[in-house]
């Protein structure tokens, strides 16, 4: 439709024409006068700076004298006609309205309409394909003034954040005593950056910072910033910058900040230049304000890493706050929250709602809450059930909001066993990093996860602890074999890691007896090109290494198997509790596996 649209030649005359028309408009204006742009407009009336002015309500443009005896002249859209007076009525400016103007405009709307709807259609169709926001913004803009709100939402409203609310409990107290604060000289985060997926409360967690603290916000999407008008998106940051200094202590909460942050120079099509403007603007004023002022800037973001480096660095967004998708507690938390004030029938059991969710968000689960009370209302009952809720939970998983995977039983207890596999592996090898948290609840593009911590740092690596890393790395997709005897994909990243952990072992660590201590380059044809200084390995060289490889990887995934194998009740154990728990920490995971003694290595790699 696009195409054939561009293709009309009608398509391009109305254009011409409507380019005509309004270069025309601006050619017949006088141009003494300053021209001001809105917003400045708006700041010098706030400044008393104005002193009468005439609004000419047809043509959409105010002519006056400011204080100093300069003449300005500025333009506004339509629809923000009554603001203007009201914004000039407030601030005691004297004004007159002119609508001589109005009948000419109007038979010259009627006139034009064709042209204009069609200049319209091309519009809508440019602005689909450069990826902008909704034309109906446009011109909007301008006018559209950020306004503070006091929210009525409190951390008590977050459920199951609790490591994100800990954290926004200081900026909290900041903002609601900066005094305190400044007289110790303590220095408070400029910027707050929350990040995970959607739907999991960051706007929640955001709102509910402000309603704590008592001040105000200025909130606004992203999205807003990237107009259509060159220049507005940049001045829009400047406004709501000087509008929080002037209400500070407040908070600036950018939503979607995606939109306007994006790496510079990443984008294509027509809103970019104007974005990388914008953004410009955003990082001047984050480094311009002065850290006294009492404002923080909240960002909340569903992909920092496509946020620009420049955002992230020391000063700017300083304090970055990770909002996970809750587990097994957080779920049931969120449940409470959402289902207070609700008649809830004898029947509905929440933690069998918490474990038959695993995957959802808050903003799923708040869904759930209320599909399930729609679905009650239709079925003309008083309260809610459980044979709702449990409708409501597939409704949710199959409704077109749920972009993210839902777990399904079977692949839980695939991943708890992979899972479990590298923790009892990691647990019991002397030489791996003792194991701090492990989860069945995705991260990132991880399904699940087995935290490693070293005690100390570390800058050298042995190799009795390069090949304990091995079987760990090996030791989930070992379980997955064992266990269902059918491996799936999940193992990939581990298998990927582990590979490229034997290699340097073998060709740059000298670690094998078959290469010895030789730096091995890598073949052109390899997995990547050979490093500088050294040529590619001879065949015969090239497939030793190969060998060995393939026999460090080998070799411990023989390891893994032999743990795995003889502590085969502890490690059902664990998947268990993993799939009953989904997060288990230290202490749990001492419980379950604490009591097992040092694994003594079967198969032992010839030293050199
Ligand atoms: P995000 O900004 O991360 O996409 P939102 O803050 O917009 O998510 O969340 C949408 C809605 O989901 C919230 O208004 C709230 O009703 C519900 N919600 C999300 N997370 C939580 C939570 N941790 N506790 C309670 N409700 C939540
Ligand atoms: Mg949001
Ligand atoms: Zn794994």
């Amino acid at each position: 439709m696009r195409h054939q649209l561009l293709r009309k030649p009608l398509t391009w005359i109305g254009v011409g024409l409507l380019v005509l028309l309004v270069g025309s408009q601006f050619l017949n204006r006088p141009t003494q006068a300053d021209q001001l742009t809105y917003a400045e407009f708006v700041t010098a009336v706030e400044e008393g700076k104005v002193k009468d002015a005439t609004i000419d309500d047809g043509a959409s443009t105010i002519e006056g004298t400011l204080t100093d005896g300069d003449e300005f002249r500025t333009a506004y859209v339509t629809e923000a006609g009554a603001d203007v007076q009201t914004l000039l009525l407030d601030n005691g400016v004297s004004f007159e309205v002119d609508r001589a103007g109005q009948a000419l405009w109007l038979s010259l709307i009627i006139e034009l309409l064709p042209f204009v709807v069609i200049g319209a259609i091309f519009f809508v169709v440019m602005r689909s394909a450069s990826g902008g926001t909704q034309a109906s913004r446009f011109g909007r803009a301008k006018a559209r003034q950020v306004a503070p709100d006091q929210p009525q939402v409190t951390f008590a409203d977050v459920a199951g954040a609790t490591e994100a609310v800990e954290e926004l409990r200081e900026i909290r107290d900041f903002l609601a005593s900066p005094a305190t604060f400044q007289a110790i000289g303590a220095r408070i985060p400029r910027g707050v950056l929350l990040y995970g997926p959607p739907g999991t409360g960051k706007t929640l967690l955001a709102r509910a910072v402000a309603g704590e603290a008592g001040v105000p916000v200025f909130s606004i999407a992203g999205a807003d910033f990237v107009e259509m008008l060159v220049g507005v998106g940049a001045s829009r940051v400047r406004d709501l910058f000087d509008q929080a200094k002037k209400a500070a202590p407040a908070i600036i909460f950018v939503d979607e900040i995606d939109a306007v942050g994006r790496h510079r120079g990443s984008g294509t099509g027509g809103g970019h230049d104007e974005r990388e403007q914008t953004l410009n603007q955003l990082l001047v004023e984050m480094d311009g304000f002065d850290q006294r002022a009492g404002v923080i800037l909240i960002a909340a973001s569903n992909r920092p890493d496509i946020l620009d480096p420049a955002l992230l660095r020391p000063g700017r967004f300083d304090r970055q706050i990770v909002v996970d998708r809750p587990d097994l507690v957080g779920r049931r938390a969120i449940l409470d929250v959402h289902s207070a004030g609700k008649p809830l029938g004898t029947d509905v059991d929440l933690d069998v709602l918490a474990r038959r969710t695993p995957g959802f968000t808050g903003a799923d689960l708040s869904n759930l809450v209320n599909e399930a009370a729609l679905l009650t209302a239709r079925r003309r009952a008083k309260q809610i059930g459980m044979a709702e809720m449990e409708d409501a939970v597939d409704r949710v998983m199959a409704g077109p909001e749920r972009k993210s995977s839902v777990l399904s039983e079977e692949e839980k207890r695939v991943i708890a066993y992979h899972e479990g596999g590298h923790a009892l592996v990691g647990h019991l090898l002397p030489n791996a990093d003792p194991i701090h948290k492990v989860s069945v609840v995705a991260r990132g593009r991880a399904l699940g996860w087995t935290l490693a911590l070293p005690t100390e740092d570390r800058h050298l690596q042995t190799r009795a602890a390069l090949l304990d890393q091995l079987v760990m790395l090996l030791g989930g997709r070992t379980a997955e074999e064992l266990v269902f005897g059918d491996p799936t994909t999940g193992a990939q990243d581990d298998i990927e890691r582990a590979t490229r952990i034997a290699r340097a072992m073998v060709t740059e660590f000298g670690m094998t007896s078959a290469i010895g201590l030789q730096r091995v380059g890598r073949s052109p044809s390899g997995l990547s090109g050979g490093v500088d200084g050294d040529g590619p390995p001879s065949d015969h060289v090239a497939s030793l290494v190969d060998a060995e490889v393939r026999r460090l990887l080998d070799d411990a995934h023989r390891e893994a198997a032999a743990v795995l194998r003889a502590h085969r009740a502890t490690l059902d154990q664990l998947a268990e509790a993993l799939i009953e728990r989904e997060t288990l920490d230290t202490p749990e995971l001492l419980q379950i596996f604490g009591h097992l003694p040092v694994w003594e290595r079967h198969y032992e790699v010839t030293t050199p």
